[in-house]
């Protein structure tokens, strides 16, 4: 990047950083972006005299909320809720809800900031939002969980609606919590709607919704892995996480023959070298869909190496999977990847890479897919979903599969469009521009909104 441009980047962060003050990772996202779009804008000046990456780093609107809920022992709890409607220019806001005690305004606006980009990526009608609330779902029962959401959503359901803004789940918001927001929407609105995504199957869900973002994420790396003549097959891989996305990217990995030796918590990581096969992956999803218990109890299971405190990235591997939370992977655990032959990163999670770790992967030009291309499978199907409500009709398996295969294709291709570099192709830019591009066209039809 030439000085000139560096400087502008320079000047747009200063006003981001003093307008959003302690919200870090918000402007590391938007950092992200800014580097990668603005040698694009200074070749196309009228998105820079309408002021879109501008008009695009600030909410449409940014909803705060308290939340009182009673726990098992008839103490009230109070918590705060947040639902950030980013950009509406290409349809409803899209986005999830996340419940974890570190939910703060700056993450949870990264994460609409992300998925305004990933959104249009899909190819579908999609504006962006995220929301949540600063809960913590561990060690509480059913019950508590209930009434936390049924008073989450007493708030939420008057600035919702399926055309105007559709939550889904995120970390700490799976099929039990989306559930119990549903039903408490539709008992206070008296109406039965897609208004969010990750339904149960037979109240409006759609097929593969619970495993898009990681089937997606693994379509994604095979599709990096074959513009080079690679594929998946016999690869080694590390995952980190062991939630939602995890589970399907090892499912999967499997599936296309590769192998998963790694899953993590909060706590510490397992290193399985055997592989995670589909029967101790059945374990896992028993182990943290059910029962909600550690991952360690894998390695006393299967007398495989537990450790402590730590992230997988030291395993050796081919193809890395971060799919637990932000910032995950550092500055150090990249050059760690790349000095031990990894040859493809999937972002599963939002940003699980540092700003310098992603530096460090796109200097060493592997295959690396941003989260916001890679796991867009998660949100595209939360479209279908939302076309299938609409229509009040379901399609099968195989249909909305062949559809999410589609869309991670054409993703793909757009990344390539825009992030070709010689004979390498720098995923990051390449996303950016085609997810900007669509929106800024978008909001330069519609006048100053
Ligand atoms: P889940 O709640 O199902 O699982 C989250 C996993 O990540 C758990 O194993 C959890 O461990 C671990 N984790 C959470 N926070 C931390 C942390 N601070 N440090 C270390 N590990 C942590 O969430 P999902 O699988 O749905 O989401 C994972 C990531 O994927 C998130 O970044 C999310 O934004 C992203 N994503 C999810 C989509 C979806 O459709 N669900 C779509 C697109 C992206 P523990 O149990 O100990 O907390």
């Amino acid at each position: 990047m030439s000085k000139d441009v560096s400087a502008k980047v320079n000047a747009f962060m200063d006003k981001v950083i003093e307008k959003n003050p302690g919200e870090d990772e918000f402007h590391q996202a938007v950092r992200e972006v800014a580097e990668s779009l603005m040698p694009f804008l200074e070749e196309n000046p009228k998105y820079q005299e309408a002021k879109i990456l501008e008009r695009i780093a600030e909410p449409e609107r940014v909803l705060m909320f308290r939340v009182p809920w009673m726990d098992d022992k008839g103490e009230i709890q109070i918590n705060r809720g947040y639902r950030i409607e980013m950009n509406s220019a290409i349809g409803p806001y899209k986005g999830g809800l996340r419940f974890h005690p570190t939910v703060n305004l700056g993450i949870l606006k990264f994460l609409a900031f992300e998925q305004v980009f990933k959104n249009a990526l899909t190819t579908l009608p999609m504006g962006g939002g995220k929301g949540g609330a600063d809960f913590d779902p561990k060690g509480k029962s059913d019950n508590e969980v209930m009434r936390f959401c049924q008073s989450f959503m007493a708030e939420l359901q008057r600035h919702i609606g399926p055309d105007t803004d559709v939550p889904a789940g995120d970390i700490g918001v799976g099929g039990r919590e989306i559930g119990f927001l549903f039903g408490q929407y539709r008992r206070l609105r008296n109406e039965f709607t897609g208004v969010l995504t990750g339904k149960g199957l037979t109240w409006g869900g759609s097929l593969i919704r619970t495993e898009a973002t990681g089937y997606g994420c693994v379509y994604f790396v095979e599709e990096m892995l074959n513009s080079k003549g690679d594929s998946i097959k016999g690869k080694i891989c590390t995952v980190s996480g062991s939630g939602n996305v995890a589970q399907y990217t090892v499912e999967k990995v499997n599936q296309l023959g590769g192998k998963c030796v790694t899953l993590s918590d909060s706590s510490g990581y397992i290193y399985d070298p055997a592989g995670i096969d589909a029967e101790k992956l059945a374990f896992v999803m028993e182990l943290k869909n059910v029962r909600r218990g550690r991952i360690e109890e894998y390695a006393d299971k299967y007398g495989v190496k537990y450790v402590n405190g730590k992230c997988p990235w030291e395993i050796k591997c081919d193809v890395a999977f971060p799919s637990a939370t932000q910032n995950e992977i550092s500055e150090e655990d990249a050059k760690t990847l790349v000095k031990n032959g990894c040859k493809a990163v999937g972002e599963g999670a939002n940003m699980p890479t540092t700003f310098e770790g992603t530096q460090v992967f796109l200097n060493s030009k592997i295959l690396f897919g941003p989260g916001k291309a890679a796991n867009a499978g998660g949100v595209a199907t939360s479209g279908l979903e939302m076309c299938q409500n609409s229509m009040r009709m379901s399609w099968t398996r195989e249909e909305v599969d062949a559809k999410l295969h589609g869309i991670i294709k054409a993703i793909h291709s757009q990344c390539m469009q825009y992030g070709r570099e010689g004979n390498w192709v720098n995923y990051v830019k390449g996303a950016n521009i085609a997810g900007f591009i669509k929106v800024a066209d978008a909001m330069l039809d519609q006048g100053l909104v």
